[in-house]
């Protein structure tokens, strides 16, 4: 009798254990996937002038400092926004990218902030979707000895993903690079294009190098040789990370200045910026509900 109640007793705690257990692990599970569903968007912006702005919008804002890169984690509507300020140029963009990749499994990402324009069609306040962005610093020059001079119109583009031998060396490797803008992060921008009022906000183009270039006649070899609406510091490097990890990316960039028609830099247009890429974030978390 006393040996059956204790078999009874046993075999209720056992039953408890399990039903706990399988409690807890189908809370994991749920946890698990609403996590998966609430990937961050990740936002960079190179300078305080094109972060900050979008900082200030977001709810909850907890800040985290890595090196240079400062991360604004938030929200937007409750869902995870993170502010990349990943400070100016191809280098840092890259590693603040790989760094947030590795460190918050992001969603999507969107490279934003000022640029130049290359094409004489655009003015400053006109914003520029990344439907292609390339490296126009990636460059090998031709074959010119000792005093035969410097001839940068013969400068051939190179391929630094094209394969693992020397690119120097590999005729393959001569050729533009595109990364392509994601489709959805496109269809969003798309879809609150009107809501963007200071100028117009079309596809295009953008080129990228630690270059500033000022001599007009570069500009439009550029133009024509790749096709370039804008050129920045940064967007080619973050697509370039963003595309090895096989997450979504998108360059939206504003004209602040442009030499091929006259356009005089205006800081004011890296927060028109981030208004815009605030809009678009809204939308395409709206799209992912
Ligand atoms: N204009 C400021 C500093 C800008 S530094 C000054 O003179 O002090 C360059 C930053 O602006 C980079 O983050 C780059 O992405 C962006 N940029 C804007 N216009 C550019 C242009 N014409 N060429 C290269 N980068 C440009």
């Amino acid at each position: 009798m006393k040996h059956n109640a204790l078999k009874k007793y046993f075999a209720i705690i056992f039953l408890i254990t399990i039903s706990l257990l399988a409690g807890c692990s189908s809370s994991a599970d749920s946890e698990a996937k609403s996590d998966e569903s609430k990937k961050p968007i990740i936002v960079e912006g190179p300078m305080p002038i094109e972060a900050e702005k979008f900082a200030e919008r977001l709810d909850n804002v907890e800040k985290e400092k890595i090196g240079n890169f400062v991360f604004y984690k938030g929200t937007v509507n409750d869902y995870p926004v993170i502010v990349a300020k990943t400070g100016k140029g191809m280098e840092n963009t890259a590693a603040a990218t790989a760094l947030a990749i590795e460190k918050y499994s992001p969603a999507a990402i969107i490279n934003q902030g000022t640029s130049g324009g290359h094409d004489p069609n655009l003015d400053v306040f006109d914003i520029v979707l990344g439907k292609r962005t390339t490296n126009i610093g990636s460059l090998k020059t031709s074959q010119l000895a000792e005093d035969e001079g410097i001839k940068p119109k013969k400068w051939k583009p190179m391929d630094l993903m094209a394969s693992e031998g020397s690119a120097g060396e590999d005729p393959d490797a001569e050729n533009i690079h595109y990364y392509k803008g994601d489709e959805k992060l496109l269809a969003a921008a798309h879809e609150v294009k009107e809501d963007y009022t200071k100028g117009k906000v079309v596809d295009g183009t953008i080129g990228s190098a630690d270059v500033w270039n000022n001599e007009v006649d570069r500009i439009k070899w550029f133009h024509q040789k790749y096709g370039t609406s804008v050129e920045e510091m940064e967007g080619a490097a973050g697509a370039q990370i963003a595309e090895s990890f096989h997450i979504p990316y998108l360059g939206i960039r504003i004209l602040s200045n442009n030499k091929t028609n006259g356009g005089e830099y205006n800081p004011n247009t890296a927060s028109a910026n981030q208004e815009y890429v605030y809009e678009v974030v809204k939308h395409y978390i709206s799209m992912n509900q």
